[in-house]
């Protein structure tokens, strides 16, 4: 028999130049509320490894809320939203202190980012959280990021540290995202039993693999993090889902020898702009197109003209980032709207001139412009 080198060997590089770790809140606990001191040690330790090796690492950490229920000493994670953030308030330095005390003794300091979804949404504030990442590491401390809980209402939440950590990874250009839970991976439940170690593609049949969360105080699952996993990997990023408890678990990963998952970054990487239409925005609404735009917008990579579109769903304004479906409703592609969803009905279907005549003084007719327009 001949020997074949683990999957991921060949897909993986053993010295990353960035990376993301993401923990969270049942790796960093035992019980509610309770500090892992030993795990948070050997991940500090693995950490402070890789940074010895050149390895750039930032991390992404849960735990606040977990921390703050354990030092009021709640024993279920509170309902209303005003408690949950004055939990994340409380933990939140504990965590701090924590993750310095972790990495005192390998004479590295931390960072303390706290980000909202409207920190990556808004492109101005999206470059300044960039810089600012940029010139922690250059400074060599250890950034590590959270949601900004305590301010983060429902809706600029960014809904788990699982997507936080991706779009993190998006937005440094990471070549690998690690995420350490209690979950060893990604578990074919119906088939095998055993984890999955290497994913090419993240298809619906792997994403039916994954179940939410049980846990009080973890918020993530498997859901998200495949959801996570989808995110990054478009970016070029590679990901592993692993468990947090494994010993060593970091250099065991960068170098193959699992245990855990690993997705394979997609091949071909959107550019950096792109990326942050495609996957740091809400869409304000849908543009529906007919039959003909679709593969003019997906094979031929031209923008969407007036002609193409059928009608639209929800309340944008010009400027907006709007999602984009077929004829069957399935959402495609993303991209940046030159009009409202009040100018639309009288521009749908209609020909360049009839849109020109419409519209004397602008020079530019296109509803989507192709530069800002992406394939989902
Ligand atoms: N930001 C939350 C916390 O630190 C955790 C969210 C998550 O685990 O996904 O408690």
């Amino acid at each position: 028999m001949t020997h074949h080198p683990s999957p991921t060997t060949r897909l993986t590089t053993s010295r990353p130049r960035r990376l993301v770790v993401k923990l969270g809140t049942g790796v960093l606990t035992s019980g509610i509320g309770e500090l892992n001191t030993a795990r948070i040690a050997a991940v500090c330790a693995g950490i402070a490894a890789l940074r010895a090796r050149g390895t750039e690492v930032i991390v992404v950490s849960s735990g606040a809320v977990g921390l703050g229920m354990g030092r009021l000493r709640l024993e279920k994670k509170p309902k209303e939203i005003a408690k949950k953030q004055a939990c994340a308030a409380i933990g939140q330095s504990l965590l701090m202190q924590t993750w310095q005390a972790g990495f005192a003794p390998h004479g590295l300091t931390v960072a303390q980012v706290l980000l909202t979804h409207d920190d990556l949404r808004l492109r101005s504030r999206y470059l300044g959280v960039q810089e600012t990442l940029r010139q922690l590491i250059s400074y060599g401390t250890i950034p590590v990021i959270n949601e900004n809980d305590t301010v983060s209402a429902a809706e600029i939440k960014f809904g788990d540290n699982d997507m936080l950590s991706a779009m993190v990874a998006s937005l440094t250009g990471a070549e690998h995202l690690i995420i350490l839970s209690t979950a060893p991976g990604l578990i074919d439940l119906k088939g095998t039993k055993e984890i999955v170690p290497v994913v090419e593609r993240i298809t619906p049949e792997i994403e039916a693999m994954a179940g939410g969360t049980t846990s009080e105080t973890a918020t993530g699952g498997m859901v998200s993090k495949i959801a996570a996993a989808k995110l990054a990997t478009k970016s070029g990023c590679g990901v592993f889902i692993a468990s947090g408890a494994e010993p060593e678990i970091l250099a065991k990963l960068l170098c193959g020898r699992g245990p855990g998952t690993f997705f394979v970054p997609s091949g071909l990487p959107l550019v950096a702009r792109k990326r942050w239409l495609a996957y740091f925005q809400r869409p304000a609404g849908t543009i529906s197109l007919n039959d003909r735009a679709v593969p003019v917008l997906r094979e031929q990579g031209r923008s969407l003209l007036a002609v193409g579109v059928t009608g639209s769903r929800g309340e944008f304004a010009a400027g907006d980032i709007v999602n984009l479906a077929g004829p069957d409703g399935i959402v495609f592609a993303r991209g940046r709207t030159a009009f409202g969803s009040d100018e639309i009905p009288a521009l749908a279907g209609q020909q360049g001139p009839a849109v020109a005549a419409l519209y004397p003084a602008r020079k530019r007719l296109e509803v989507i412009h192709r530069n800002d327009l992406v394939l989902l």
